[in-house]
């Protein structure tokens, strides 16, 4: 029952079996170490890849148990890992022999309908929010799988659905509770620690844990149109050159992807698609289906589908319907990304071209159009950073068999290498990446100019990088 954690100068602390009892008498939630029953199942996280075992689990069930966590981390010097939803591609939210402060079963959400404003507890996912919000027929901009967390997702920046009419989920954000790495807590917003809420939104997990969100929510649903067209792959080129000149007239209220994926033989899908290289072009429309369904006539009509699957769904249904292709722990995962300024020919080649090569059926390069509300903030507004680009281009690698992984991260970072050389590229998207160790390059990619800024902010709130394990930002020397 003792416990073995890495400190922060990469030496193993023994946590013997008494001091294991003391910590335990200290929380609310359960201190699991690999020698208790259910550790086994509560250290899986999304990415089947990182088969990781903390040193100590310890599930949170409020502040106080955060705040007495990353006490103990601060006082013994240790490594620690915050997992909110655990959805992660590059793994930071757990680290072999670490102190795991997981937030898993803080997943309170509480509406104020009449002010519109959502608060939600660290390890909420976006399925609790839209399930509490809907019920006053509100949302909060989120992302397109329900499991995914708040948390990861927020301080990332967030694109789903939404994020043309609503911005991204850190715009829509008002507040935050953070507890620091001294253990202190702090309520950020727009004139307290404003440096602090800068940074929490796009900065990642850098500065301290979020024990709550604070979100403006919006008027949507129930209903929603959601378009969903399958085309065949050796269509690629035609339709995505249409897509393209469609997504260039459409208003906020359209937000569309193009998805090039092969589907499986489930039941509630048509058997035309079964098992198919597939390119998905797909709508949410932020109003009435009505209007929606008008807005998006003209996307059924590109090419000679295998399917057209558009119909009025409710916001709640096509928030989830993603959800069986990613079961928690079930794929292998190496995701990288860039913006692309537009979808020139030689970026639609490109496409067509990895389309075809994907090394496995669940590989999906995923193409979202960005624009509307998220591109009206300014580069510096937010931690976020540049927001001018009109599409992200994500190769998203998954696959099954742990005997794959090399060759199926060599395929995305090949791919990756030649996209970073489109003449459309820009930044990158940190949230669809997998790699944990950044470098002076990836994070100038990811945040551009905000770097400076984040690193003084890293400096003021966690001047000795406690909070590591994260898409990191080194603090600033003083
Ligand atoms: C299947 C799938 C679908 C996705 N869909 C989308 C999408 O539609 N849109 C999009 O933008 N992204 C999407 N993502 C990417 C996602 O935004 C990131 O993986 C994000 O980090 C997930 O957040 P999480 O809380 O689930 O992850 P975690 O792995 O728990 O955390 C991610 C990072 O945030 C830190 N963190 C977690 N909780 C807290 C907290 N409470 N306080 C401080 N730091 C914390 C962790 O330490 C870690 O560094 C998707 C990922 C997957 C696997």
């Amino acid at each position: 029952m003792s416990a073995q954690i890495l400190t922060l100068d990469g030496e193993r602390q023994t946590l013997s079996d008494e001091t294991v009892e003391e910590i335990r008498a200290i929380f609310r939630g359960q201190v699991l170490t690999s020698d208790d029953l259910g550790y086994d199942d509560i250290r899986v996280v999304q990415n089947a890849m990182l088969d990781r075992r903390p040193g100590l689990i310890i599930r949170c069930t409020g502040t106080a148990d955060v705040v007495d966590a990353v006490s103990l981390a601060y006082k013994r010097d240790l490594l620690v890992a915050v997992r909110g939803g655990g959805h992660s591609i590059a793994g930071t939210c757990t680290a072999d022999d670490s102190l795991m402060i997981d937030l898993s079963m803080m997943r309170g959400v509480w509406v104020d309908p009449d002010q519109r404003r959502v608060r939600v507890a660290g390890g909420a996912t976006w399925g609790d929010v839209d399930r509490e919000t809907q019920l006053y027929g509100l949302a909060v901009p989120g992302g397109v799988v329900s499991t995914t967390g708040v948390a990861g997702l927020t301080l990332g920046g967030g694109i789903g659905w939404l994020h043309r009419k609503y911005g991204l989920a850190c715009d829509a954000l008002r507040a935050a509770e953070v507890v620091t790495a001294s253990g202190k807590i702090i309520r950020c917003d727009g004139t307290e620690h404003e440096d602090l809420f800068w940074a929490l939104r796009g900065g990642s997990g850098n500065f301290g844990v979020v024990v709550s969100f604070e979100f403006e929510a919006y008027p949507l649903g129930p209903m929603v149109w959601n378009s969903m067209i399958v085309h065949p792959v050796d269509a690629v080129t035609e339709v995505l050159s249409r897509w393209q000149d469609w997504t260039s007239t459409v208003p906020d209220e359209v937000t569309s992807r193009a998805l090039l994926w092969s589907l499986p033989d489930a039941p509630t899908l048509p058997p035309a698609v079964h098992n198919r290289d597939v390119l998905i072009t797909a709508a949410l429309y932020a109003g009435t289906p009505d209007e929606g369904q008008r807005a998006c006539r003209a996307l059924s009509g590109f090419g000679a589908p295998l399917a057209d699957m558009s119909q009025a769904r409710s916001y709640r249904t096509a928030q989830s319907s993603l959800d069986p292709f990613f079961p928690k722990g079930g794929l292998q995962s190496y995701w990288k990304s860039v913006y692309l300024d537009r979808l020139d020919e030689d970026a639609t080649t490109f496409v067509a071209r990895i389309s075809h090569d994907r090394p496995h059926p669940t590989t999906m390069v995923h193409l979202p159009l960005l624009g509307g509300a998220m591109s009206r903030v300014g580069t510096t507004e937010t931690a976020f950073g540049d927001r001018s680009a009109r599409y992200l281009l994500s190769i998203d690698g998954n696959w099954l068999d742990p005997a794959e992984d090399d060759a199926n991260i060599r395929w995305v970072r090949n791919a990756y290498g030649e996209a970073v050389r489109l003449r459309a590229a820009s930044g990158t998207y940190l949230n669809f990446g997998g790699d944990a160790d950044l470098d002076d390059a990836d994070r100038a990619r990811a945040w551009g100019r905000n770097v400076e800024r984040l690193r003084r902010v890293k400096r003021t709130y966690d001047p000795e990088n406690r909070f590591r394990l994260n898409p990191n930002i080194p603090p600033a020397e003083s």
